[in-house]
């Protein structure tokens, strides 16, 4: 549950945020509708719900973008250029893409927020090994490790997020405000609401443990107390070395794990090898990194983790 004193950390850190903005952003005539740009599909959700009719939201990148040699199709440099935001996860996620913006439109820069860079850095979980983004990053890796960049599932950062948001939205397009204000107090209620269902969920387990293939999930276990195991993958789609892979078969076995998460539509052979050879069960967990760009994709998704969540370890 959301309580007093996580609101106003909150409002402060949107305030900080908003100040790291500067003065970037253009206001935008009354009647006008923003484009802005976002890199998961849990930021199209947030800003589709809070800008309304008043924002167009859209994908920043074609499908299947390759991070290794990304140019941007002529028509996606457009979209680029016509911008009003550019909305990223930040925490290396989408390193790889700022050669590419820099070089290929260099007035974007400031047009793009990160919006984890305001989340609180005792709150970043960090990987001792490569984590995601961190083969093509610039940035040398933080002293604690890489940062697990995958903040969003985990219901109570969206809210953080969805705050953030709408302060810029509210600030690039103030004669929108009260709209905007209305469309996140409504949204901001469901995630509340979803929070309150991972916390009911989580009441009667003794001591909930997973094992997931990709390592999306430690932002999602530490906010329930689930004991997250470990994941397959240390590096995303690339096979584990024996020494991981027996060592988690090892810790597999001593806290009884019953159920592998895979993702939906991408099938691991190793996965399935791994919970035949275990007689582990499998279920979905879903990272949301592809999937549906909708203002609804983000609740639906969550509500069906939760569901295999509920499934799997009650
Ligand atoms: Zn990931």
């Amino acid at each position: 549950m959301v309580n007093q004193d996580r609101l106003l950390h909150r409002a402060r850190l949107g305030f900080l945020l908003l100040s790291l903005l500067g003065d970037a952003f253009v206001l935008l005539a009354n009647d006008a509708r923003m484009l802005v740009l976002v890199s998961l599909p849990a930021y199209y959700s947030w800003t589709a719900q809070i800008g309304g009719k008043w924002v167009q939201v859209e994908p920043l990148l074609p499908d299947n973008a390759d991070p290794h040699h990304f140019q941007f199709r002529p028509r996606d440099l457009q979209r680029v250029r016509r911008a009003d935001l550019i909305l990223l996860n930040g925490a290396g996620l989408e390193d790889w893409l700022k050669p590419a913006l820099r070089q290929q439109a260099p007035d974007s820069e400031g047009k793009i927020v990160e919006i984890s860079a305001g989340y609180p850095r005792a709150q970043w979980i960090f990987d001792d090994a490569e984590s995601e983004g961190n083969e093509t990053s610039s940035h040398p890796p933080d002293p604690s490790g890489f940062p697990n960049p995958h903040f969003w599932l985990d219901p109570v950062f969206a809210s953080f997020a969805v705050s953030n948001i709408l302060q810029i939205l509210q600030r690039a397009a103030p004669a929108h405000a009260d709209s905007f204000g209305t469309n996140a107090s409504v949204y901001l209620d469901r995630l509340r609401k979803l929070d309150a269902d991972f916390i009911a969920f989580r009441k009667p387990l003794k001591s909930p443990a997973l094992v997931t293939v990709h390592p999306a999930f430690p932002y999602l276990c530490r906010r329930y107390q689930l004991s997250l195991i470990g994941a397959l993958e240390v590096v995303p789609g690339v096979e584990p070395s024996p020494k991981h892979l027996s060592r988690l078969i090892r810790e597999i076995r001593t806290h009884r794990v019953g159920t592998l998460f895979v993702e939906p539509h991408s099938g691991s052979r190793l996965a399935e090898q791994l919970a035949s050879d275990l007689k582990l069960s499998t279920d979905e967990l879903d990272t949301m990194e592809t999937g549906a760009w909708s203002a609804n994709a983000y609740e639906d998704g969550m509500r069906r983790n939760l569901c295999a969540l509920s499934r799997s370890l009650h």
